[in-house]
């Protein structure tokens, strides 16, 4: 045996329930790609048994097994045993990290990157030249598989708009609600129009919307690389910004951002103090779906729109992580001129599953395929998520695969229209 974690031992101590029914075979998008065994739950539990048990090492092909898992959470929802794949999936990251190091792309990624919406948004606009020059086929494997995947970069992100260039200004009376709007890096830096257009909704709703000039990211890609003590930090400074404006509820667009804003609460804080604060963030926090329809009153404006068939795709984080799925089909459901159209497997990972669709391109790719083939057969004119990964890799899916189409918006864009 060996000298693992506390939190692996335990899951691993679990791992003995699995009665290798297959159920998570059903279900899991890189078995159904791969057919292989070490792609599935079952299979990634063998392997991390064999780990703590001292008979395999982590190798390249043990870290690739592991490191392909999506993370999707799929698995859990259909496991009789409910064996927590992910999350060990996730341990093993850090073990491997404690032992080998963060591979150096990887800490540039969170360190450059992904440390807040400025920096995030400096890399996309790196991506915006090399477009113009035309240099993405002399580019090497990851940089040219993002380069794909980006959908077409605004001149300017939402921030610059917003702050720099003053192009909306506040709603001078107060709502009776005052909301802060975490607009995450990936909305702010490719999706600016999807803010406006949520403010827009949440000003119709009675909100006075307030967007901190300084915070972070949300962190959540620096806990799924075993980065504690970073996201830690991000944390803090996110809690103080919102918390300083005295807000009383704190909406995303993004599903990937509730989730991790959410979970600031259950952190392994020292101080009380921290865990005090953390827990009046977290219970704030809401995603725009969810707020608007259990907590303000879902209300849809006066202007009608073309009728047009509209679809939904599920992102992990909402249905999985928060229990949100029946909120934004309520949306669309409730806008006059809408005919919804429940699409085959919505609830399945379309691929994106943060970097993975740059790094595992090719099963990536597979994975969108099904995604995209669902949507096909709905013959819906608008595909919706309620996440930016999401749209970014449906937007690259339509082009990918010839739905040119099918546009792809935010559930909360099309109500938008209405107001
Ligand atoms: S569904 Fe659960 S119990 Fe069944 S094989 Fe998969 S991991 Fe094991
Ligand atoms: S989390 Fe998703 S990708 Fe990973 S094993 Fe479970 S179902 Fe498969």
């Amino acid at each position: 045996m060996r000298t693992v974690d506390e939190r692996l031992r335990e899951l691993y101590l679990r791992t003995d329930r699995c009665v290798r029914c297959g159920r998570c075979s059903a279900v899991c998008p890189t078995y159904k790609v791969t057919l292989k065994e070490s792609m599935l739950a079952r299979g990634r539990i063998k392997l991390v048994r064999e780990y703590v048990e001292a008979n395999l090492q982590l190798s390249k092909r043990f870290k690739l097994y592991n490191n392909l898992c999506l993370g999707c959470g799929a698995c859990l929802d259909a496991c009789p045993a409910r064996i927590e794949t992910p999350e060990l999936v996730r341990l093993m990251k850090i073990e491997m990290i404690k032992q080998y190091g963060m591979p150096v792309i990887d800490s540039l990624l969170l360190k450059r990157v992904l440390a807040s919406p400025q920096s995030f948004r400096n890399i996309i606009k790196l991506f915006s030249i090399n477009r113009k020059l035309g240099i993405t086929k002399l580019l090497p494997g990851m940089i040219k598989a993002t380069e794909q995947i980006i959908p077409e970069i605004p001149k300017k992100s939402f921030r610059d708009l917003y702050f720099t260039h003053r192009k909306r200004e506040m709603k001078n009376s107060p709502g009776k609600y005052k909301v802060g709007y975490f607009v995450g890096c990936l909305t702010n830096a490719l999706f600016p129009s999807l803010v406006f257009d949520i403010i827009k909704v949440l000003e119709n709703h009675d909100c006075e919307v307030i967007v901190p000039e300084e915070y972070d990211c949300c962190g959540l890609p620096h806990q799924s690389y075993g980065d504690i003590a970073r996201s830690r930090k991000i944390a803090t400074r996110n809690i103080e910004a919102f918390l300083q404006k005295q807000v009383d509820y704190i909406v995303t667009d993004c599903g990937t951002c509730s989730h991790a804003l959410k979970e600031y609460q259950n952190y392994d804080w020292i101080h009380d103090e921290e865990k005090l604060k953390a827990k009046a963030f977290s219970s704030r926090v809401f995603d725009i779906n969810e707020f608007l329809v259990d907590i303000v009153g879902l209300k849809v404006g006066p202007k009608p729109i073309k009728e047009c068939s509209v679809t939904y795709h599920d992102s992990c984080h909402l249905n999985r992580s928060q229990k949100i799925f029946s909120q934004p089909r309520k949306i669309l459901m409730s806008i006059p001129g809408v005919v919804y159209k429940e699409m085959p497997e919505a609830n399945w990972c379309c691929g994106a599953a943060g970097s993975y669709s740059f790094q595992h391109h090719d099963i990536s790719q597979k994975i969108l395929q099904r995604k995209m083939d669902n949507v096909k057969s709905t013959g819906a004119q608008y595909v919706t998520a309620g996440c930016p990964a999401c749209l970014m890799q449906l937007d690259y899916g339509k082009r990918a695969f010839s739905l040119n189409s099918v546009e792809v918006l935010h559930p909360v864009q099309i109500l938008a229209r209405t107001f």
